[in-house]
């Protein structure tokens, strides 16, 4: 199917950049601009950009599985996995003792990606099985068991950003890259609201730019831009970094990377001597009150807005020192160097949101990645330029299609969240400056 002339993608992390690559080659008459608010991509606040994300296939949706094995591919087999960007270097889950719900939790995931590659998955039944593998590394964990998969591996995520870019700006001659900050979408009929199309974008310096075709790719910002209540919302996740020595980088570099099922908080391999500890959660939520996109500032809603530059809060610090203490013992009192509130793009169910808006035929979504969006990188494009031209495979059209009705939900609810529910950023950080910080 043809696609217009002139195309404009608001935002430069994976799900933008991806985009770009595949538009560009499939579709060589089109003018593609990348327009991104951070003066550079990588965005180091952009959700796409950090020292790492995890690369697995064991999805329990067979459509997930199969394009995450599709990725792990061209990770595996492509340019995108060579100079460092991705190591395959083993996935370990693991449980703590005492906790059965999280022991069994285990052993069906485990029986599922068994299923899926055989040759590749052992189990731990043991603290002794566990130890037997971290122990190469001089880790020594204070876990019950769980299971290791070795195709499974991470990626340096702030590398694969650049890697994309450079990819675009030297081989694709009809992307231009542009910097800006998109306040509003632009309509045909700024009077009427409902049905009508866009037109182009308005910035924050008081320029537009017009386009045919509008793809929102602004991650978690989305919401400020299209109402998404009920089908997407912002929520803030923990990320803190230790530094470590010369030493501790060796030997931690070729380690798995160790996720607990009870807590969702994962350890990757250490770069650049910064090991990271982070948490896969229900996560925080940011309200604040913004104008509600198309209504020209007549009305107003509560949704969850991100916000950079923050540490995390003091239960967020509890969270990844105890992970420390269950799988990475040896490490559990050095001082955080650096934390970070990330920012997931989540929907009800954790699916992504990539389809046209059903009220503006010419405004596209591209986003939702719920904090499992960033190992599709290399095959992601590929699809969303599929639903673009209305040729996206069945599963993954109603996976991903605009949702018929707003989901009254608290949080994504996509069976592998862990942490409380209901936590207000604003809230926890007051709480954290009247305690003492670790
Ligand atoms: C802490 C954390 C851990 C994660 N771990 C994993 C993992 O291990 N494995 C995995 O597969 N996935 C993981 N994910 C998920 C994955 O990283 C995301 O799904 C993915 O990176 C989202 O990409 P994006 O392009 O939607 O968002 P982003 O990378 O945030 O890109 C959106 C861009 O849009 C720009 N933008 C926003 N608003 C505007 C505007 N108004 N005007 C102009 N530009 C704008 C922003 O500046 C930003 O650069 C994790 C995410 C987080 C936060």
């Amino acid at each position: 199917m043809a696609l217009p002339q002139s195309i404009l993608i608001v935002g430069g992390g994976v799900f933008g950049l991806s985009t770009a690559l595949s538009l560009s080659t499939r579709h060589p008459a089109s003018r593609i601009t990348v327009l991104e608010a951070s003066p550079t991509i990588p965005n180091p606040h952009g959700s796409s950009v950090d020292t790492s994300r995890i690369v697995r296939a064991d999805y329990a949706n067979p459509a997930y599985a199969r394009l995450a094995a599709a990725a792990i591919e061209r990770w595996r087999n492509t340019d995108w996995g060579q100079e460092g960007r991705y190591t395959q270097n083993g996935l370990v889950l693991v449980y703590p003792d005492g906790n059965g719900t999280a022991a069994n939790y285990t052993r069906k995931s485990y029986e599922n990606v068994k299923r899926a590659e055989p040759d590749k998955v052992d189990f731990l039944p043991t603290k002794a099985d566990v130890d037997r593998i971290m122990s190469k590394h001089g880790v020594k964990t204070a876990v019950a068991g769980g299971y290791v998969n070795w195709g499974s591996g991470w990626s340096d995520a702030e590398a694969s950003v650049r890697f994309a870019r450079k990819k675009l700006e030297e081989t694709e001659k009809n992307v231009t890259f542009k910097t800006g900050q998109v306040e509003r979408i632009l309509f045909a009929d700024e009077r009427k609201q409902g049905q009508r199309k866009t037109v182009g974008v308005a910035l924050a310096d008081n320029t537009t730019i017009t386009a045919d075709l509008i793809i929102l790719a602004t991650g978690a910002w989305t919401p400020k831009l299209v109402d998404l209540r009920g089908r997407a919302q912002a929520t803030g996740q923990v990320l803190a970094y230790i530094r470590i020595t010369d030493e501790e980088q060796q030997r931690l570099a070729h380690m798995p990377t160790i996720l607990s099922f009870a807590t969702g908080m994962f350890i990757i391999p250490p770069r650049n001597n910064l090991l990271k500890i982070a948490r896969h959660a229900y996560g925080y939520r940011n309200p604040q009150r913004v104008p509600v996109p198309g209504t020209d500032g007549r009305e107003t809603m509560e949704i969850s807005v991100p916000e950079n530059g923050l540490p995390i809060p003091l239960e967020g610090e509890e969270a990844c020192r105890a992970a420390l203490r269950e799988m990475l013992p040896a490490f559990a009192d050095r001082p955080f160097c650096h934390t970070r509130v990330c920012w997931y793009t989540d929907t009800p169910k954790g699916d992504f949101l990539i389809t046209y808006h059903p009220d503006h035929p010419n405004l596209f979504l591209a986003t939702g990645g719920s904090g499992h969006g960033f190992k599709f990188f290399p095959v992601l494009g590929d699809k969303i330029v599929d639903a673009l031209e209305g040729t996206l495979e069945p599963e993954l059209r109603e996976l991903w299609q605009w949702p018929a009705f707003a989901e009254d939900v608290e949080a994504t609810e996509d069976g592998s969240r862990s942490g409380l529910k209901g936590l207000i950023l604003k809230e926890e950080l007051a709480k954290s400056s009247r305690g003492s910080r670790l």
